[in-house]
């Protein structure tokens, strides 16, 4: 089967998915070209968009060159000449073509965005196992942000950083921490959709940028539990904030000891 074509393409810079990401990359502060350049050529139309502009162009280059109209009239019969354009390549062309795409590197962001299932490859185990080292670099912290701030104003709900770590409709939160969302506060019955709109996520260690694929350091908590565990909650005294944080920890580690299924990889698994 053929690979199926994407409809939308992602923006090296904050990940987000777009038509075309022609206009889109000035928010960045980049130029088309400059673009291409820093992220090596990365696509800025869909494949499905450029599968139709190789299509539309091959079926003007037919015409032109007077083949016949039922050559490039359908579909199948555009793709068959597409596949047969150009020359072959000679065996040892071709071993020398797959000898270069060995030793081509990704770049640390791109590995990134692979371990966090973001592109949709797929990966042996060991790879997986190293992708899972691999860290932020402070630039890509800043773009993130930069973006972020640049596309909406990003509080936690609705944010860039929910899809990115938390999955489409916090797919992966609700894969470790069990669906409908609720508070994990002892005592609390907030459920996100029933009672309350949205359940937040808390990081333990207090660190929004430090988000493991398991969960480790994640917890569901309402509005009001987050912010006492926070200690953004101005009623409460610096002993019932640590008192929150010492149960948050508790109840995180229980439901994990009960429930830990890794690493949660990709957003369809
Ligand atoms: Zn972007
Ligand atoms: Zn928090
Ligand atoms: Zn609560």
């Amino acid at each position: 089967m053929p690979k199926k074509l994407s409809p939308t393409v992602k923006c090296e810079v904050c990940y987000n998915r777009y038509k075309s990401l022609v206009g889109h990359v000035k928010k960045h502060g980049l130029t088309v070209k400059e673009y291409k350049k820093k992220y090596e050529g990365a696509a800025v139309v869909s494949s499905l968009t450029r599968r139709r502009m190789q299509l539309s162009r091959l079926r003007y280059v037919l015409k032109k060159r007077g083949a016949k109209p039922e050559k490039y009239k359908t579909e199948k019969a555009l793709k068959l000449a597409l596949a047969h354009r150009g020359r072959k390549h000679t065996p040892e062309a071709r071993e020398k073509i797959r000898k270069a795409r060995l030793g081509s590197k990704l770049s640390k962001e791109h590995k990134l965005a692979i371990s966090a299932g973001l592109l949709g490859h797929e990966v042996s185990e060991e790879t997986r196992k190293k992708l899972s080292q691999v860290e932020f670099t402070e630039e890509r912290r800043r773009n993130i942000s930069q973006a972020q701030s640049a596309e909406k104003s990003n509080t936690w709900k609705g944010g860039v950083s929910r899809h990115l770590y938390f999955g489409k409709g916090k797919y992966r939160l609700k894969k470790i921490f069990g669906e409908p969302l609720k508070c994990f506060f002892p005592g609390c019955d907030k459920v996100e959709g029933k009672n309350t709109k949205s359940v937040d996520c808390h990081h333990l260690d207090g660190d929004h940028e430090n988000n493991p694929l398991d969960g480790s350091n994640w917890l569901p908590l309402c509005r009001k539990h987050h912010m006492l565990v926070d200690g953004r909650l101005r009623s409460s005294t610096p002993e019932e904030v640590e008192k929150a944080r010492d149960l948050a920890s508790k109840v995180h580690a229980d439901h994990m000891k009960e429930n830990y299924v890794g690493e949660v990889k990709a957003y369809h698994e």
